[in-house]
């Protein structure tokens, strides 16, 4: 099959960008800025849909490291003006003073296609069998519209930027859902909830048990502490799959993101005192009805105290549904593109230094379809979006013809502080680390064990552990 990007960029037909998060908005940027024209489909009525949902967090990466220099240069043509580069904004602070200032961008507003989600791609007239003249045949986006229709947009590349936040994983250790996980749905709650603000109510004065050991159940953690102090009868329980919580807490002050460092030293402190409970080797298999409580049991028949609701931090996996029509490469585990897996491999990578890269890793045999941002680390927990920004600079250079520019490195990422000495869900990781391997953890040979968790790592002392 011969590449035929060289003379594809000159196609009339757009390049369709599926989801309009900070990835997706960026490379409309960056398609516009060379000369392209971008079609993007959001499924959520708002750009930055995904963000919205757990707005009142506060990222860890400051301003400096949220923007880029396309969209920036772009939207300072407008009079916009960079927030200051070392504040931490929250997700609702992000999509107000970056992304709705780039969306609203004349020229990049018209091609924003809000309430449409993208259900299926293909080569239009080729299933994903056909060979013969399916490189010459435009894709096919299907898309349910708001309203409930169909329609069909036709791309000549497809950007698909729709991230992994719609799609979490189960509370089921094995990766599908535990017994009962639908049956008391009602009392589980995925994702990272508003636990003093709109979702207090729900939490206040009752008992929580906490799943997963990424930087969402930190998040989660530390609220639920929080609100303790104010709402008396709140209790946190933490569980987590592994046996060893040391290294669980980050990179601390060595890690170039001071803010996600502080984040894993303040739980350190909880569990260190006592006021969190964390129960560490427990593999959730089943939930159980107890009165109006939740008892939930391990693989090993371990027992929690019955609990009143569940928050599960267990991490995301991409929806490949969309994929499914199109010759797409990806790990078997990971289910990344290929070619990146091994690169971004928690088990192998554990100092977040993922080398940049771009349009060459991210190929599929199907051409011009290429997995960005935080989708394209499929199941593994480190992305950044500094990350997703250079995959897009280099992506859209390759569309276009500037191979040289595509295969420039222009990224330096900050360190995590975690190498691998002390290896575990140190770096970014939102939930997708469960204890030191990504989630569904495979090992990828014999240099993927973890390293040992450092004799020095303290072992809390209301750690209470399971069965390993
Ligand atoms: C709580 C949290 C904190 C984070 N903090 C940081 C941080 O401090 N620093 C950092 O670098 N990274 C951080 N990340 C990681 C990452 O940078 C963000 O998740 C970022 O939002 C990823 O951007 P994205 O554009 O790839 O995906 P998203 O922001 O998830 O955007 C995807 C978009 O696609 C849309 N979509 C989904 N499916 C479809 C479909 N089928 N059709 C059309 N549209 C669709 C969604 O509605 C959404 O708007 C954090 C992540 C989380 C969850």
């Amino acid at each position: 099959m011969t590449r035929s990007t060289k003379d594809s960029h000159r196609s009339p037909l757009p390049v369709a960008v599926v989801g309009a998060g900070p990835v997706g908005l960026v490379a409309a940027a960056h398609l516009l800025a060379r000369g392209e024209t971008p079609l993007i489909l959001e499924a959520g009525e708002a750009v930055g849909a995904s963000i919205r949902e757990w707005g009142h967090v506060r990222l860890f990466s400051p301003w400096k490291h949220l923007t880029e220099p396309v969209s920036r240069r772009m939207l300072e043509a407008h009079g916009w003006t960079h927030p200051p580069g070392e504040s931490l904004p929250t997700g609702w602070e992000l999509v107000r003073d970056f992304l709705e200032p780039l969306a609203n961008l004349p020229s990049l507003a018209p091609h924003l296609h809000l309430g449409q989600r993208v259900v299926g791609i293909t080569r239009q007239g080729f299933d994903k069998v056909r060979t013969a003249g399916r490189q010459a045949a435009p894709f096919e986006l299907v898309v349910r519209t708001r309203e409930g229709g169909i329609q069909r947009h036709r791309a000549r590349a497809v950007l698909d930027a729709s991230g992994t936040w719609t799609t979490p994983n189960p509370v089921g250790a094995g990766g599908l859902p535990a017994e009962g996980e639908e049956e008391f749905r009602d009392h589980l709650r995925y994702g990272i909830p508003d636990i003093r603000g709109a979702e207090r109510a729900r939490y206040a004065g009752l008992r929580t048990l906490v799943v997963g050991s990424g930087h969402s159940a930190f998040h989660s953690v530390l609220e639920l502490s929080r609100l303790g102090e104010d709402a008396p009868g709140s209790e946190v329980i933490w569980a987590v799959r592994g046996t060893e919580p040391g290294g669980m807490f980050g990179g601390g002050g060595r890690d170039a993101l001071p803010a996600r460092g502080r984040l894993g030293e303040g739980l350190r402190a909880l569990v260190t005192e006592g006021s969190v409970r964390l129960v560490t080797g427990f593999r959730v298999a089943r939930i159980e009805g107890s009165g109006d409580r939740l008892q939930v049991v391990a693989e090993c028949g371990t027992r929690l105290d019955p609990v009143d609701q569940i928050i599960v931090n267990t991490g995301f996996r991409p929806d490949l549904r969309i994929l499914r029509e199109l010759r797409i490469d990806l790990d078997p585990w990971l289910e990344a593109p290929a070619k990146l897996a091994p690169l971004i491999d928690p088990n192998l990578h554990s100092c977040g230094s993922v080398p940049p890269h771009g349009y060459d890793t991210l190929g599929h045999p199907e051409q011009d379809v290429f997995v960005l941002g935080m989708k394209s680390y499929g199941r593994a927990p480190t992305f950044l979006v500094l990350t997703g920004f250079e995959q897009v600079r280099s992506v859209v250079r390759g569309l276009t013809g500037d191979l040289e520019g595509a295969r420039r490195v222009e990224l330096v990422l900050p360190e995590t502080g975690v190498c691998s000495s002390d290896f575990l869900a140190g770096t970014w990781a939102p939930d997708g680390v469960r204890d030191g391997t990504p989630d569904g953890g495979a090992d990828r040979g014999p240099a993927a064990v973890p390293a040992a968790i450092p004799a020095t790592a303290p072992r809390p002392p209301t750690g209470s552990a399971c069965c390993g």
